[in-house]
């Protein structure tokens, strides 16, 4: 859809006794009920602030207040003893409203000003500054101004808006089905109108290397922008004020993989004891394509990973070609680069940093033991699976010298699988393999002979001079790919212990670093004894679900798309042509 427009709304504009706004406030709660804004504000609020206790909140642009009162019932128990301030132009909030809040254990103060004077004067700070379809209402411009403000006064933002597609926009005419008199009727199409799409509303954020920020669609219309500092300040003044108060409670990550050697550091910078198990030794090769791409960048340059890679001789990629048997793909510049790294440079120094911050590391020792023990973070790459739907999938590795690209990727489809070829530092090159075979079928063939693919490809004849280095070669099988549910696992895990996504990605790595990076918050609040270990283990869960859903479901549809026999052909032909689906899944899919 177009650019934003941001235009009066007529509700603004009009008296609060003015019949047609009290009716229009009356719609508003069934339009924040048809887009589910009260659901995923409750969702986002739990993750923004787990474990804090008597939290502050500030709402901006709280109108009537209901809607924060029904976050408040949702939110339940642990929300006990918040102190909300609702802040509005108007004052609109009834007296059985403020009544509501005390039944379930809020204090409230309203505040009746405009949103700039009021950030700029005020010196509270809050947990939490909340808002719900208000930021469409201002222009770039402000909106950097306004986060700039939020920024200094908060530990958390949260906002819900009009997500700005042509989904929404259709269905914005249609508010009138719900009973929405005029006034919403006009304000529904000027809000999508003037709504955030992809990551418009990250731009403006200040500092975002302290803090998390994550922005996405939410629901079928909205669009959540949520940010939550990463700035110590405050956990050192808790620290501080708790140094007489009971020890840490230590964390035991199983698997030395990306994802346990990624939340041991995160969890090292924030001064918690942690011991990581890993069954293997460092350094080694690993079957991975070797290519980072996607936002589990940010994370490693938070962690203070990016750099040292970089260092260690990490290349970036800038282009990528698919190719099936006989047809290429022009070659396309990846909408944001990404680096290729030797795993048997990678994981070593991961190990080697979070051993420098401190942590405990045993090599060689398969842990076993129970799964739901309190402290216990399963970083265990893979679940084995011998077989999934009668396929057999494994996945094979080896560096190579003489082999010309003609992009810093290659994605060759094949008909038994797909092999993909990326530059490493040096002249070497990796190749790296997903194949599958029906069980029983005859698997006679060498792991030179697969990864050539047939003869008459073009894999093959790019292979044709390939000197492969013998000891770099890997193998893994037992491969699942169907994508799960954080939520649907009984113990806490992260990384492909959570989930697998097609290698066809190259976003497994990414989503390793981000769920790591995501447990870390909750996993210290359960450390520090602000949260259960079930409350922090349902935290991580809900948020890596958020995170991967939509990532998970394209990947589906891309790995079935490779392995679907039409790719060979014609169809094949037109699908690795069409720039628009490039652009949609290279998207969609990190
Ligand atoms: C063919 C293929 C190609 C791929 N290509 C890419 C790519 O190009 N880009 C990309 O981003 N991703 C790629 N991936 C995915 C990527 O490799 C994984 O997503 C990533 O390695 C997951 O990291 P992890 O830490 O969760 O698991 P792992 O890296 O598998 O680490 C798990 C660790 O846990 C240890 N462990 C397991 N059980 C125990 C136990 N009981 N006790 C102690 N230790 C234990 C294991 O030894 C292992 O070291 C590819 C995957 C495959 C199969």
């Amino acid at each position: 859809m177009k650019e934003r427009l941001v235009q009066p709304e007529l509700l603004d504009h009009l008296p609060s006794n003015d019949p047609r706004a009290i009716g229009s406030r009356t719609d508003l709660r069934r339009v924040n009920w048809f887009m589910r804004n009260g659901r995923i504000l409750v969702e986002a609020l739990r993750e923004s602030s787990p474990g804090a206790h008597k939290r502050r909140v500030l709402e901006l642009g709280a109108g009537d207040g209901t809607l924060l009162l029904r976050l408040a019932r949702e939110l339940g128990p642990d929300w006990r003893e918040t102190e909300a301030v609702l802040l509005d132009r108007q004052n609109i909030v009834g007296p059985a409203t403020l009544r509501a809040f005390g039944d379930v254990g809020w204090s409230v103060k309203l505040l009746e000003a405009d949103v700039f004077e009021t950030l700029k004067a005020e010196g509270s700070h809050y947990d939490v500054i909340v808002t719900n379809l208000f930021l469409h209402h201002f222009s770039d411009e402000q909106l950097k101004k306004l986060f700039s403000l939020v920024a200094d006064k908060a530990k958390a933002f949260v906002a819900v808006e009009p997500h700005r597609d042509l989904c929404s926009l259709f269905f914005s005419r249609l508010v009138g089905l719900l009973g929405a008199n005029s006034v919403t009727r006009h304000d529904a199409v000027v809000s999508v109108r003037a709504g955030f799409a992809f990551r418009e509303l990250s731009r403006f954020w200040p500092d975002a290397e302290n803090w998390s920020v994550t922005e996405r669609k939410a629901g079928a219309f909205s669009h959540l922008f949520s940010a939550r500092s990463r700035d110590n300040r405050h956990s050192v003044a808790l620290s501080a004020s708790r140094s007489g108060g009971p020890a840490r409670k230590p964390i035991t990550i199983v698997g030395g993989g990306l994802a346990g050697l990624t939340l041991g550091i995160g969890l090292r910078q924030r001064g918690i004891p942690v011991t990581v198990w890993e069954a293997g030794t460092y350094p080694r090769h690993r079957v991975c394509g070797e290519f980072i791409s996607g936002r589990g960048q940010d994370a490693l340059r938070r962690l203070g990973v990016l750099e040292p890679l970089i260092a260690a001789g990490a290349i970036p990629a800038c282009s990528a070609a698919f190719f099936n048997q006989y047809t290429a793909s022009p070659i396309r510049h990846l909408p944001n680069s990404a680096y290729c790294i030797s795993r048997f440079t990678l994981d070593q120094l991961m190990a080697q940093r979070f051993l420098e911050l401190g942590g405990c590391l045993n090599q060689d020792h398969r842990l076993r033991g129970e799964t739901e023990a309190e402290g216990l973070v399963f970083a265990t790459g893979r679940r084995p699976q011998p077989t999934e739907n009668g396929w057999r999938w494994f996945g094979l590795k080896a560096h190579a010298r003489n082999i010309q690209l003609h992009a810093d990727l290659e994605m060759h489809a094949l008909p038994s699988g797909y092999v993909g070829l990326c530059r490493l530092k040096g002249d070497e090159v990796n190749v790296c393999g997903l194949f599958r075979k029906k069980a029983g079928a005859d698997s006679s063939f060498s792991w030179q002979e697969m990864l050539h693919g047939p003869s008459e490809s073009i894999l093959h004849s790019r292979l044709a001079e390939a000197v492969f280095d013998e000891s770099s070669f890997c193998s893994v099988a037992g491969l699942s790919l169907y994508p799960r549910r954080a939520v649907d696992h009984v113990e806490c895990c992260v990384g492909d212990a959570l989930t697998m996504t097609p290698p066809v990605t190259g976003n497994g790595m990414s989503m390793a670093f981000e769920s790591a990076e995501l447990a870390v918050e909750p996993v210290v609040c359960y450390s520090e004894r602000e949260l259960s270990w079930s409350q922090a283990r349902e935290i991580i869960a809900r948020a890596c679900d958020n995170a991967f859903r939509s990532r998970l479901f394209w990947a589906r549809w891309l790995q079935c798309m490779m392995f679907s026999p039409r790719m060979q052909g014609a169809w094949g032909g037109v699908a690795l042509r069409s720039g628009w689906l490039w652009h949609l899944l290279s998207r969609k899919t990190r």
